[in-house]
């Protein structure tokens, strides 16, 4: 274990939306590389499921991301448990697909304040518990942060936001040893995809990979950011997409 390029032993994660789907195999993929995992949540009892599974040194706390109140109250609750959060994993999100003729104002800002706010004030809310001993920040944007597409208008607007503030943070944390990228995911087989993407069709098909990809073939590239190996990188996007936006 010791040999190994990623070893997190001894670190504290801390991944949001982890109930199910991408964040609770981030979650599994950083236990299982020897970190205390926080895991959280807007299901106290989903989350803590998740939580009993994996089993180890873990914490379940509710979380809804889009509450600065519960940040506070979430992370208060990991310092008092393990004293240092040294990964935060902004992984949270929702997806609404609506043409710019049936946008409401409603989802537009929903969508905005769990994918942009909630990461930000999460971004906000690690900085005291990792500063003394630096630490990795991943934010989960999306391929749709790099490109458009019709009815994707709030969800692209907002990830798009979200590398944006992922830049910005990593200048303004990168003196005090935080390190901040962001992880764009194509088509990954969650809840979040349509069963015509999850067999293959639409943009799919057209890929040099051309199936959906995994949650944890999206952990493995969060583990890495997470990892001393990949301490020489901040400020960027790591797309896991399976060739779609080559
Ligand atoms: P998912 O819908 O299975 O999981 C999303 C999780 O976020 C759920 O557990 C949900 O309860 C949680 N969540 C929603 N609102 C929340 C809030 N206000 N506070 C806390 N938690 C909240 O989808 P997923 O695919 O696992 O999504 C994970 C991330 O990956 C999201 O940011 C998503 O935008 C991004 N992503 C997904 C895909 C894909 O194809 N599945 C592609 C690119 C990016």
């Amino acid at each position: 274990m010791a040999d190994q390029l990623i070893d997190l032993r001894g670190r504290t994660a801390f991944v949001t939306g982890a109930a199910r789907g991408q964040g609770a195999a981030h979650a599994r993929m950083l236990a299982g590389l020897g970190a205390r995992v926080v895991l959280t949540d807007l299901s106290a009892s989903a989350v803590r499921a998740v939580a009993e599974e994996i089993g180890g040194e873990t914490l379940a706390c509710p979380l809804d991301v889009g509450s600065g109140r519960d940040w506070a109250e979430a992370m208060r609750r990991a310092g008092e448990r393990f004293g240092r959060v040294d990964v935060l994993v902004n992984n949270a999100g929702i997806a609404v697909k609506e043409l710019l003729a049936e946008i409401t104002e409603e989802s537009l800002t929903a969508t905005l304040r769990v994918n942009l706010v909630g990461a930000v004030l999460g971004m906000r809310a690690v900085v005291p518990l990792m500063r003394e001993h630096g630490g990795s920040i991943v934010n989960i944007a999306s391929t749709a942060a790099l490109g458009g597409y019709p009815g994707g208008l709030a969800y692209a607007a907002s990830k798009w936001a979200l590398r944006g503030a992922t830049r910005s943070a990593a200048r303004e944390l990168g003196p005090l040893g935080i390190r901040v990228n962001c992880v764009c995911p194509g088509a990954i087989d969650t809840a979040m995809i349509s069963e015509e993407t999850r067999a293959g069709g639409g943009a799919v098909a057209g890929q040099p990979i051309p199936r959906v990809g995994t949650p944890s073939e999206v952990a493995a590239v969060v583990a890495f950011l997470a990892s001393d190996a990949a301490r020489y990188c901040t400020g960027q996007d790591f797309v896991v997409d399976g060739g779609q936006t080559s």
